[in-house]
């Protein structure tokens, strides 16, 4: 450890250190004004040594500078917070790897994943925080095995804004935690604050509600709390059926189009049955997009029900669920065009809406009545 660390160590015993298996504190004892030699404590990995005077209490800090570098980057280098604290201890594995063989991995990197993104966590010896001090890679997880020279380097992590805004195609993305992040960028070398910084652009309060959750204080807003809380033209959502909220979670809630796992239900006493997906961090409350989404779907549930007849083949009616299946599942843009065994393909879509479309576009000329009935 170098002076300025081993000093703040030292002084740091003062209120006690607990990290990573290094144990320190100094006793109080004597009258309190002339504190007798011999009231040090430390103690790795449970190897203790008490009543140690100031100068060996200092010479066994340094003989485990390793413990010590560690306590300093975690103390002095880590930004503000517990919550990204232990975000951060989280992603090299604190919980689950004691502090030397942790080390031993830190040489090659540890990895871990946060939604779509990739950390490689690193010491860095030329950190602000001394020998022990870590640096992060971040990537799209799809992108690990990519040279870092097929990927456009940043270093400002505020960058993350405008590539979570977005998709691969260019199209924007209302739902930061939809598995739609844009590939092709890397930030090779952020530091602590730098790292959390970025994750927080990529997927904005995940580490705060991931961390009340892990500490049993993850405040819940279900679906009729927030339904009832909604004013003006999204007010309407609370008229919206039981039934319609599971199909709104169906649409809206399932990992293949939101990370997030969702933690809310309907109320207080009834839970949903649409599955609550397998994201690393949790969702407390619908969010802005379902709600939007439900204004529209309770518009549409006020219609009542009609009954029309079309006319199609079997393999014209399999074939609109094709469609719709296709769509809902966004794979339209997958389907080759030589591929006309596909409901979907465009030239069999194109070949429905020939034979069965009439000229206003109704399917098999029968025209949608209003909500009137004419
Ligand atoms: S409400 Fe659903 S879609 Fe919105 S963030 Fe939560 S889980 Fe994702």
């Amino acid at each position: 450890m170098e002076d300025a660390q081993l000093d703040a160590f030292v002084a740091a015993a003062e209120d006690g250190v607990d990290c990573d298996g290094l144990v320190a504190a100094r006793r109080s004892g004597g009258d309190g004004q002339n504190e007798a030699a011999g009231e040090y404590v430390f103690a790795v990995d449970g190897d203790r040594r008490d009543n140690l005077d100031e100068s060996t209490f200092r010479s066994l800090a340094s003989d485990h500078s390793s413990y010590g570098g560690n306590w300093y980057f975690w103390e002095r280098g880590v930004p503000p917070g517990d919550d990204r604290v232990a975000f951060l201890r989280w992603l090299e594995g604190t919980d689950t790897t004691q502090l030397p063989e942790r080390l031993d991995r830190l040489e090659s990197g540890v990895h871990a994943t946060w939604g779509q993104l990739h950390v490689t966590v690193s010491l860095d010896p030329d950190g602000d925080a001394g020998e022990y001090s870590r640096q992060y890679a971040l990537c799209h997880a799809d992108d690990v095995t990519s040279d870092g020279a097929d990927l456009t380097e940043y270093h400002d992590p505020l960058d993350a804004r405008e590539l979570s805004k977005l998709d691969e195609d260019g199209r924007y993305r209302p739902l930061k935690t939809a598995p739609t992040l844009q590939r092709g960028w890397h930030f090779p070398d952020l530091g602590p604050h730098e790292l959390v910084r970025a994750v927080e652009c990529f997927y904005p309060a995940t580490i705060p509600n991931w961390y009340r959750e892990g500490e049993g204080d993850l405040d819940i807003d279900n679906w009729r709390d927030t339904a009832e809380r909604q004013t003006g033209i999204y007010e309407v959502v609370e008229e919206l059926p039981r039934e319609a909220v599971e199909w709104v979670a169906q649409a809206c809630c399932v990992d293949s189009q939101c990370l997030k796992r969702r933690e809310w239900e309907y109320d207080d006493d009834e839970e949903l049955a649409a599955p609550a997906g397998d994201g690393e961090f949790p969702c407390r409350e619908p969010c802005s997009l379902v709600v939007a989404a439900a204004r529209k779907w309770t518009i549409l549930e006020g219609e009542s029900e009609r009954t029309y007849e079309f006319e199609l083949t079997p393999s014209e009616k399999n074939q609109l669920e094709e469609l719709i299946d296709a769509v809902a599942d966004g794979r339209v843009d997958d389907v080759r065009e030589a591929d006309v065994g596909d409901g979907a393909n465009r030239y069999r879509a194109r070949y429905l809406r020939a034979k069965r479309f009439d000229e206003d576009g109704n399917l098999c000329g029968v025209e949608t009545t209003n909500g009137d009935g004419e």
